[in-house]
């Protein structure tokens, strides 16, 4: 099939990779760098793999401007592992940790995160259907507390913190799965920053954890070996057999990042792409989006018509003209258009496109 019968594809992820990259990973596919064999073939422990994690780590220290005290972790287990592993290796001081629930995913946390020792729900949004976030202060965390979690992007609900809340000297801990390399973020202000990666870097499989290195070997001894992070710090994430594939693409991806100007160039990109869409709903007489605006996520646009049978058909017609998986998630229904890095302007202009001739066909 040619390249010319891709659609696009809203899908919160897996999603879409750049075309460049897929292209380049075809390309390499049966010979990788004049080694006579694919990448899925090689062997973890091989010198030209070594040079390909290697660059992958060195691309993303650059992307995000990742300070020495930081270690770059390749793992596998997506976010929902660490959901477990942060506790077990983090809440070993007063044996408390305070998460903010903003969404289906940071409740998910938090429920783990009770399995492990005295995690509170601080705040939460639950009480407006998860359309903003709460602002917090200082005050209003327990100061002994282990860490602090938050879901930087709600990738269900689509919000985004507006604000990186100050929690004093209380490690902030933070699932960015979702807006990873779509805009600059400080990650000195950050313990520990995680993401799956099948949502904006690479296909599924790997999970990339950044963490300061005053936070790894705490856990206990009976954690389980691959739940200690210090076992994967200490063997540069070769303890055992890494995603190889899935890490060699993330790295191609972070090249292409690095090409494009980095992720301040992305950001405005993502900015221009995000405020184009969000203004024609905003303006439409049949859409509306329900997440207040200063909170709105520039990558998982949410939208509903108010008529649930219309979204329905909104969802089966666009599918219909290569607008793939715009379905709203199924615990909230209506609509959802995840636009991540790797969505071209022309995506966004397509669906612009058919939700203005979907509203006139409405009768709005
Ligand atoms: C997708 C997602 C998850 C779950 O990731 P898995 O890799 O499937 O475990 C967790 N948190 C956020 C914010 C997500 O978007």
């Amino acid at each position: 099939m040619g390249f010319e019968k891709r659609i696009y594809n809203f899908s919160a992820g897996p999603s879409m990779l750049p075309l460049e990259v897929l292209k380049k990973v075809q390309d390499e596919m049966l010979n990788y760098g004049g080694s006579g064999m694919s990448v899925m073939e090689m062997s973890h422990r091989s010198k030209a793999y070594g040079g390909i994690i290697g660059d992958a780590e060195a691309s993303l220290r650059r992307l995000m401007g990742i300070p020495d005290g930081y270690k770059v972790l390749f793992l596998q287990g997506g976010a929902t592992l660490q959901f477990a592993m942060i506790p077990l290796n983090l809440m070993r001081g007063s044996g408390k940790a305070d998460y903010i629930v903003t969404g289906s995913w940071a409740e998910k946390a938090a429920k783990e995160g009770k399995k492990f020792g005295d995690a509170v729900v601080v705040a939460s949004s639950a009480d407006k259907n998860f359309t903003y976030i709460p602002r917090l202060s200082k005050e209003d965390f327990r100061q002994d507390a282990d860490y602090v979690h938050i879901t930087l992007n709600n990738t269900i609900y689509g919000s985004k913190y507006p604000y990186i809340p100050d929690t004093g000297d209380v490690p902030l801990v933070c699932d960015w799965s979702s807006g990873i390399l779509s805009e600059e973020i400080d990650v000195s202000r950050f313990g520990l920053i995680y993401a799956g990666a099948q949502k904006n870097i690479a296909p599924a499989g790997l999970t990339i954890v950044i963490i300061r290195e005053d936070l790894i070997g705490k856990a206990p001894a009976s954690a389980p070996t691959y739940m200690d992070y210090s076992v994967h710090a200490a063997n540069g994430s070769m303890y055992n057999t890494p995603p190889a594939f899935t890490v060699y693409v993330a790295g191609e991806v972070f090249k292409h990042l690095l090409a494009g100007g980095g992720v301040a160039a992305q950001e405005k990109r993502n900015r221009a792409k995000a405020e184009r869409l969000y203004s024609y709903i905003d303006g439409s007489r049949l859409y509306s989006a329900p997440v207040e605006r200063e909170s709105r996520s520039l990558m998982n646009v949410v939208f509903v018509t108010g008529d649930e049978a219309l979204d329905k058909k909104f969802v089966a017609q666009a599918r219909e003209e290569g607008l793939a998986d715009l379905n709203g998630h199924r615990s909230i229904g209506g609509m959802r258009a995840s636009i991540y890095n790797a969505m071209p302007d022309e995506g966004i202009d397509a669906l612009i496109a058919f939700m203005k001739k979907f509203e006139v066909e409405a009768g709005r």
